[in-house]
């Protein structure tokens, strides 16, 4: 059984429309991942608007969604106002909370509907829209172990994973793997020492076919923008090698960050992935791009 990936919103922050970023894409997260019939939405950024219409247009068109939301940002709850499927009535599509208790993402984005934000109310959609959640950090959903992890963002932010006959998708976005402010980044001063990686994060992506993964910035940028939740795509890649990841997808790219920079951290990850891991394959994720595991 194939697992498909398609990529439909890859910018982080804002929607970012414009000829300087028609490449890599401007719309915020979202992520599809289907293994067989079983289709998981990983966030619902304005790429979501995109998702939705393919979805109602495919034959046969499917009947059940999950969608998992990182949190509540803004970019990655904004689109779900415009997902033609949440209007269907032949729909059912099941929200994810990470406890019993946290009902968050299913209340901030019915919240994002009322009236001061939007001329349609949650209420109104036809589909039927649940609640669930995640006991002790994972579940199993039409076969496939879905895990999620906590990442280090302000406010809180989680990772899922998901799991099949042995493929591995990883989707981790809004984190920050660098060390904390107040330690020394890069760790010895020195740009080609390893960096420091968590465990937690390590053992979450061990062994991924696909890491999906927070690099909105190079280093110096990061330099700029410590603790603002979002890593350097050199610590991304450092993360990939230690956890013997083989594919890396660099994602949530900048609203400021051009095509043409965004090349620009490809290739500065290519090259240290061939220094650190010779097999860790190193790519941005780009809107529209579809893989197959
Ligand atoms: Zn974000
Ligand atoms: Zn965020």
């Amino acid at each position: 059984m194939d697992t498909h990936i398609r990529f439909w919103g890859t910018r982080g922050s804002i929607p970012t429309p414009g000829s300087w970023t028609r490449i890599y894409g401007g719309n915020t997260s979202c992520v599809e991942v289907r293994f067989g019939a079983t289709l998981f939405i990983c966030d619902a950024g304005s790429g979501i608007r995109e998702l939705g219409k393919d979805i109602i247009a495919r034959d046969p068109r499917p009947t059940e969604l999950h969608l998992f939301i990182s949190h509540t940002h803004w970019d990655h709850i904004q689109g779900f106002p415009f997902f033609m499927p949440a209007y269907s009535k032949d729909m059912r599509i099941r929200v994810y909370g990470n406890s019993k208790d946290d009902d968050s993402r299913y209340r901030l984005l019915s919240g994002q509907m009322s009236s001061d934000h939007f001329p349609v109310s949650f209420g109104e959609l036809g589909a039927e829209i649940d609640f669930d959640y995640f006991e002790g950090g994972e579940k199993i959903i039409d076969g496939v172990l879905v895990r999620t992890f906590a990442l280090n963002h302000p406010g809180g932010c989680f990772g899922y994973s998901f799991e099949k006959h042995g493929t591995k998708i990883v989707y981790a976005t809004d984190t920050e793997l660098e060390p904390r402010p107040g330690e020394k980044f890069p760790p010895d001063g020195s740009d080609e020492a390893l960096r420091y990686v968590s465990e937690p994060m390590v053992h979450a992506v061990r062994g991924a076919d696909l890491l999906i993964m927070d690099a909105q910035y190079d280093d110096a940028q990061y330099a700029t923008r410590r603790g603002w939740g979002h890593s350097s795509c050199l610590s991304a890649v450092d993360l990939a090698a230690k956890a013997g990841v083989k594919k890396l997808a660099l994602f949530h790219h900048d609203p400021e960050s051009s095509d043409l920079h965004i090349d620009s951290l490809v290739n500065q990850s290519a090259a240290r992935a061939a220094r650190r891991d010779p097999n860790l394959i190193v790519f941005g994720a780009r809107e529209g791009l579809e893989l197959t595991l």
